[in-house]
């Protein structure tokens, strides 16, 4: 079987593991010059690692990650600890059980992962422009106008993919778009209470913001999120701190302070949908951020991805007939799976994750207010999220 896979970011490669270690030849098409990961953190639930190692890169993932031991929620305009999480120690030799991790430190050993199977080609400066299903195969055409063909194409190639322009997937106009800025900190000019091994969360009535330390404690990772963002999109456009600020202007002191410390930032837009555009069309998948809509929680993302990727994989070994049948089963899988999976989360119960990563909740105020609804019940899973 000869898979085609547009974009090489973490959930293309994570797929091309996932069919290149079942044998299939895959070949990763990827618009940049380089593969490379953007972005700062990322924080990592156990449930991250469980799939990491059905990939066969959790170990070396581990190796570069920073425990994290406790979560916390803040009201961002006030301050006030709403909430504190303190998360479990490493259990029966499984560690960290969450962490946090440069994306880098994800992209690196998948794409490590890929080099060492004979079956994946990576390729770079390959931007994907089109695609056509023919009934055995599907055809697609790069900007430097080579066209490739394979039995099947997977789509990873992020929030603003080619399939969001195809009328078969009925994507339509987004709700409107998220902003989210980002930068690194060096841990010398952060505040001593922010250097604790916690993710915090400062939540307002339409943003929030959270904040991690990264693997070695050398930097604070920070996003800020506008849930609604007006303006044109951007795309890791560097921004100026007033830009930033001026995005927040309800902030209260404490988290403006620690905004004002980061120097260089850059902002996303990703456009914010209800539901996910579907999984599989005919000989055609989507994987990653191009099948699931913007959450408020944008860090979310990287468990999706990597769902979808291990389920991608496992639905090749199990489903059967063609290539199509494999596709919706994979689509099936995922549709009830992320049903579940946010049925779980709103119900304040987290992914299913086993019984001994239980975090130990300390309410500061009562569930239900204003910071602790937006940023979602306080769950092993939330904290990850956040
Ligand atoms: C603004 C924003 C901030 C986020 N912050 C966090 C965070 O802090 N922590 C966290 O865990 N998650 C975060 N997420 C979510 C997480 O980054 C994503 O869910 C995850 O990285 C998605 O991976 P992906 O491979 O699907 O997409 P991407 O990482 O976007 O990768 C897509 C790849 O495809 C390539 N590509 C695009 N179009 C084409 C084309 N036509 N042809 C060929 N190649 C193409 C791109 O160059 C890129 O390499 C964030 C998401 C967004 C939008």
């Amino acid at each position: 079987m000869r898979i085609l896979v547009a974009g090489g970011g973490i959930s293309g490669l994570a797929t091309a593991v996932a069919l290149g270690r079942r044998g299939h030849e895959v070949l990763v098409l990827e618009q940049r010059p380089l593969f490379a990961a953007s972005g700062t953190g990322i924080s990592l639930a156990p449930h991250a690692f469980q799939l990491l190692d059905r990939l066969g890169v959790g170990d070396a993932v581990r190796e570069r990650s920073l425990t994290i031991d406790a979560f916390h929620v803040r009201d961002g305009s006030t301050g006030e600890l709403v909430s504190s999480v303190a998360l479990p120690a490493c259990r029966r030799g499984a560690c960290p059980t969450h962490a946090t991790a440069h994306r880098l430190d994800v992209h690196e050993p998948l794409l490590d992962a890929c080099w060492e199977l004979d079956s994946v080609h990576l390729h770079a400066d390959s931007r994907v422009v089109d695609y056509t299903e023919h009934p055995g195969s599907v055809t697609v055409g790069l900007a430097d106008g080579r066209t490739l063909t394979g039995d099947a194409l997977v789509l990873a190639d992020g929030s603003h993919s080619l399939a969001h322009h195809r009328p078969e997937w009925a994507a339509g106009a987004p709700e409107g778009h998220l902003a989210v800025y980002r930068t690194v900190i060096p841990m010398e000019l952060v505040a001593d209470r922010w250097q604790d091994r916690a993710t915090t969360c400062w939540v307002g009535r339409q943003w929030h913001i959270s904040h991690h330390p990264l693997p070695d404690d050398a930097y604070l990772s920070v996003s800020a999120t506008r849930h609604h963002h007006t303006g044109g999109g951007l795309f890791g456009d560097r921004v100026d701190l007033e830009q930033v600020l001026a995005a927040f202007p309800e902030i209260g002191y404490e988290a403006r302070n620690l905004l004002t410390t980061g120097r260089h930032w850059r902002a996303w837009t990703a456009p914010r949908r209800r539901t996910p555009l579907g999984w599989a069309r005919g000989r055609v998948a989507l994987v990653g951020d191009s099948a699931h809509p913007a959450r408020l929680l944008a860090a979310s993302g990287i468990h999706d991805v990597l769902e979808d990727a291990v389920e991608l994989g496992a639905s090749w070994d199990t489903a059967e007939g063609g290539v199509a049948d494999r596709l919706a089963d994979y689509a099936a899988q995922r549709e009830e799976q992320v049903r579940h999976g946010h049925a779980e989360f709103a119900a304040g119960r987290g992914r299913p994750q086993g019984g001994a990563d239980r975090p130990h909740a300390h309410p500061v105020r009562p569930a239900g207010t204003a910071a602790t609804a937006a940023c979602g019940p306080v769950t092993s899973s939330s904290a990850a999220r956040c």
